[in-house]
């Protein structure tokens, strides 16, 4: 990158990363001025695999929306369910560009495992589509 005073050439003195973007510190070869850039991360499109093969785009909407249902009249915050989304989006970002749906369903079972009991059982009841009540009687005992 050239440098915003007088286009020479920098150097990077100081790189971090977060989950808003890359800031790096960098130095000027020439005038030695010094300034900061920020890099957004690239927005990657994570596709879906599901049970039968099919892929369909990553929906944040759905994700949130199955959060919701489970969490339906119980005290949870809305800032809490997107607070389980970012740290979901977080992970799937860093696994690549496929992720199997049962694999998002399981993350989302763990967090509201932590969260919230009745929320993670009638989560579970939905996601695991219980045969029968043998199931439904492990995911009890599990909480
Ligand atoms: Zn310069």
């Amino acid at each position: 990158m050239k440098c915003v005073f007088c286009t020479f050439n920098t150097k990077v003195t100081d790189k971090r990363e977060s989950p808003e973007g890359t800031r790096r510190r960098r130095e000027c070869l020439k005038c030695k001025k010094r300034f900061t850039t920020y890099e957004k991360p690239e927005k990657k499109e994570i596709m879906i695999v599901k049970k039968d093969g099919r892929r369909e785009k990553y929906s944040r909407d759905k994700v949130r929306n199955g959060l919701m249902r489970a969490c339906e009249k119980r005290p949870i915050s809305i800032d809490k369910i997107d607070k389980i989304i970012n740290e979901i989006e977080e992970k799937l970002a860093s696994r690549g560009k496929e992720v199997k749906s049962e694999r998002i369903g399981k993350m989302m079972m763990n967090r509201l495992k932590r969260l919230d009991k009745i929320a993670y059982v009638r989560f579970a009841s939905v996601y695991k589509d219980f045969k029968d009540i043998k199931d439904f009687k492990e995911v009890i005992k599990e909480v």
